[in-house]
């Protein structure tokens, strides 16, 4: 019986048009696309002082950090000779 209960539980929360509006905040994203943050996640960011953005702005900064650091790094072949 409880698997069931949890079972259910799970699938009401894990569909896409399942918003509790009293704790999902959508916020736009400077691309604009829409970011879907419930209240908790979202009081957490902005202690952390996080940027509020996207999956793919997040994606895309990473990869632009590590290719700066690759760079620093990596350095130009003909240094240090
Ligand atoms: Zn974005």
């Amino acid at each position: 019986m409880t698997t069931i209960a949890v079972a259910m539980d799970h699938r009401s929360y894990g569909t896409i048009d399942y918003v509790d509006p009293g704790n999902m905040m959508k916020v736009y994203c400077n691309c604009g696309r829409i970011i879907g943050l419930d209240a908790a996640q979202m009081n957490l960011k902005l202690s952390l002082r996080k940027d509020l953005e996207c999956t793919y702005c997040r994606n895309s900064r990473i990869s632009r950090d590590i290719e700066e650091l690759n760079a620093i790094f990596e350095g130009t072949p003909e240094e240090g000779i």
